[in-house]
Formats: C-alpha cells, structure tokens, sequence
C-alpha cells in the first residue's frame, strides 16, 4: 500500500504529532516468517459477496463497500489489499444493482456504508444515501469514516455541506449512525472535534471504533484518555478491535495476553457507557467475538471461544 497523507495530516506530523506519523508514515518493517496465509481474513471477496461491494454476512444487515479509497491511508488497514485500488470504486449501475438486492431481501433492515472511506466519494455516497431513503425496509443507515480525522476542512466544502444537509433529512426518518475510526487521544484535534460536534447536530449518533495497534495505542492510560474525552463529549466508544490476521498487518497485532489485560483494566476504570466492546473479528467472517476478558480466567480454554453457531473456534 503506497503511503497518502493529507496536507492537514502532514501539518501536525510536520509539527511533532508522533501518534498520526505512526499511523500514515510509511517505514521498512522487518521481514517475518510468513503465518497467515488468507490474504482475505474476513472471507468478504467472494464468499458473502453477492454483488460487487456488498458483503452479506449477517441475515439482517449488509456492509456496502463502495470504494477502496480514502482520504489517508492507515498502515494497519483490514483491507491492506485493497486500499488505492480503483477496482473498488462503485459506479452508479453497480450501486443500483447493490440496491436491488437491498430491496429484494426485505430482512436487511441495516445498512453499512464502507470503503475504503464511506464518505471519500462524496458524490457517489450522496446518491447511495438517496437510494436508501426509497427503500422502506432500510431502518438503519451506518457510515463508516475517518474523514473527519483525515481531512477536517474538507466539511467546510459546498460538497460536504450538502452532505451534512442530506444527513439531516436523513436523521429525521430513519436512524443514522456515524461510526468513526479513532485510534489516540492525539487524534482529536480542536478541528476534529468541531467536524464531529457539526456531525452531531445532523442528528446522527456518533459511535467510534478503535483498533488496538502494537506501539501505538496498547496502552491502558493512553485508551483510558482516549475513551474518556470522547465520552465527556457526548461520543460513544462502541468496538475495540484485535487487529486483523493479515500478513502484512503483523508488525502492528499485539500480544493477545496483553490485550486482554487492557480491556480488562479499563473496564475497571471507565464508567459503562465509555466502556468499547473488546472484539476479536474471527477469521472467514464468523463474526466480532467479545473473547473472555480476566474476569473469566478460569473458566476454561483462553484461546477458544464459540461463534455465533456454536462452533468451538481457535482464536
Ligand atoms: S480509513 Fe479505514 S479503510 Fe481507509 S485506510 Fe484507514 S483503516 Fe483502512
């Protein structure tokens, strides 16, 4: 994956952020012994994809991919593989398909709109969101962005701003969710956290997710400020992610021991409503499994838990 930074990125790597040059600067990392060998962790090329960009995992929800392009690229990214490709990028024919068969599974009541960025195609996103307001059956529209870490200024565009009035007409008829990507404390920037209090007023609500990344954020008082701000400012840390089994992601997964000694403590620390899910994404798309956290230390296997069908599975 080629390294893209955007100039607002750029300005606080250039004035000494260390937590953003860590996540987009790239760097050599040192050659591993290979160990994972499906490029695709989470099975959503081919296996629940029945039609390009929607992945169809779970009977009443889709996630809808609708490019592999962001404004920034992250060097820890799930979808590595894919980021920058244009292969990703939906036209206008491919989303009407996407949305046919949206309305003809009348049992997706949630949509996820996903990337790459859900919003970096701004356009494109607009027509989506328009498309789904037609469809009855969609009670839930969920857009995944770091947008508004990436590139804050890019809210103050005419582009944008018809976004925002789209959200707000939106979140007056069916439930819109923006789920945001933040991984540090020194993310939220004054900018950053002004996009997201002008996201709010839309009437959305704002929920966020965290990858736990090795050297960066694996650390219980850097999470505990973290989550901690953004709960005070009325934002809901919703997922607390193991990072992917991806070959080229393993300089950034942390030991799994340690992780659980995090989630552990900051559980004891924060208040519930501040308080991410800690989740492992099981491999081939099983789904986001809470694992056991030190509460539960013997109650059986640390490294086996049960899918959503039961299944014992080697995490
Ligand atoms: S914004 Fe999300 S999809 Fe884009 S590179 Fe970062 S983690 Fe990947």
């Amino acid at each position: 994956m080629k390294e893209k930074i955007t100039p607002y990125l750029q300005k606080l790597i250039d004035g000494g952020n260390a937590a953003i040059a860590f996540q987009f600067k790239k760097r050599k990392q040192k050659k591993l012994k290979p160990k994972f060998k499906n490029p695709d962790p989470l099975g959503e090329d081919e296996k629940y994809s029945p039609v390009k960009g929607l992945v169809h995992k779970f009977r009443n929800r889709v996630l809808w991919k609708l490019t592999y392009d962001c404004a920034a690229y992250c060097r820890f990214c799930t979808r590595i593989r894919q980021i920058g490709s244009p292969e990703g990028d939906l036209s206008y024919e491919e989303i009407d398909a996407g949305a046919e068969y949206i309305r003809t599974h009348p049992e997706i009541y949630e949509v996820i709109l996903s990337g790459g960025d859900g919003i970096y195609r701004v356009h494109y996103s607009m027509y989506v969101l328009d498309t789904l307001m037609k469809i009855d059956s969609v009670k839930v529209i969920r857009i995944g962005t770091r947008m508004p870490l990436h590139s804050p200024d890019s809210f103050k565009t005419k582009l944008f701003k018809e976004l925002l009035k789209k959200m707000r007409y939106i979140a007056k008829r069916k439930q819109l969710l923006v789920l945001i990507h933040i991984n540090h404390p020194e993310e939220l920037t004054k900018k950053v956290m002004n996009v997201i209090r002008t996201i709010k007023k839309t009437g959305a609500s704002i929920l966020t997710q965290t990858v736990l990344v090795k050297n960066l954020n694996d650390n219980v008082d850097i999470l505990e400020k973290l989550f901690t701000t953004l709960y005070q400012n009325g934002i809901r840390p919703y997922y607390l992610y193991r990072c992917d089994y991806e070959e080229d992601l393993r300089p950034y997964i942390c030991s799994y021991a340690e992780e659980k000694k995090i989630a552990t403590e900051l559980r004891r620390r924060l208040p519930g409503p501040a308080y991410p899910m800690y989740v492992v994404d099981l491999p081939e798309g099983r789904g986001k499994i809470p694992p056991p956290l030190n509460f539960w230390k013997n109650t059986g296997s640390s490294r086996a838990c049960f899918d959503f069908d039961g299944k014992k599975i080697k995490i």
